[in-house]
């Protein structure tokens, strides 16, 4: 996910690039890759390479019910702006962003996504992961996986004293 972007920032302010993307990358710090898929779209700004991207993966969770690992589809969309450190004519440094956070060219004006696709990517993961929305879980008692089957445990946990109140009515 890496562009030389020297000729684009050699061109006239509004030129742009279209790439595709199909690749794969570690984005979620698992030390797994993923395969990514989608577009990219590059216009030259005054000042920086404004991207937007549209892409898809697909990232192995645990369910946070089953405990279960799953793949989880991730659509990673995003528009962000990606500032030159040096100037591609003259060659001297540019002054640092003002944003710290800032994306940024490097010296040799390759634009690299990795970061910004690592940074979306996280942000698309759903908080509560769940490897399907009916998934029945574990067991509290014994710990089965419920999806792969009923355990032996009684179906209901109903205090003693309670059940015979039950049986009186
Ligand atoms: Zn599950
Ligand atoms: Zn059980």
């Amino acid at each position: 996910m890496q562009f030389n972007v020297s000729q684009l920032l050699q061109e006239s302010i509004g030129s742009t690039r279209a790439y595709e993307i199909n690749e794969a990358a570690e984005i979620i710090g698992d030390g797994k890759e993923y395969n990514i898929k989608g577009n990219c779209h590059l216009l030259r700004t005054p000042r920086s390479i404004l991207v937007k991207c549209k892409l898809t993966t697909a990232v192995e969770l645990s369910c946070s019910r089953c405990l279960g690992s799953f793949h989880q589809p991730l659509k990673i969309a995003f528009e962000e702006e990606y500032l030159p450190t040096v100037d591609v004519n003259s060659g001297a440094l540019l002054p640092e962003p003002e944003e710290p956070s800032a994306f940024t060219i490097d010296e040799h004006h390759v634009l690299d996504l990795t970061e910004g696709v690592r940074q979306y990517a996280l942000i698309a993961i759903p908080m509560k992961a769940l490897c399907d929305e009916n998934c029945a879980g574990l067991c509290p008692k014994c710990g089965q996986n419920l999806n792969q089957g009923k355990c032996d445990c009684p179906a209901e946990n109903i205090d003693p004293r309670w059940s015979r109140l039950a049986g009186l009515r």
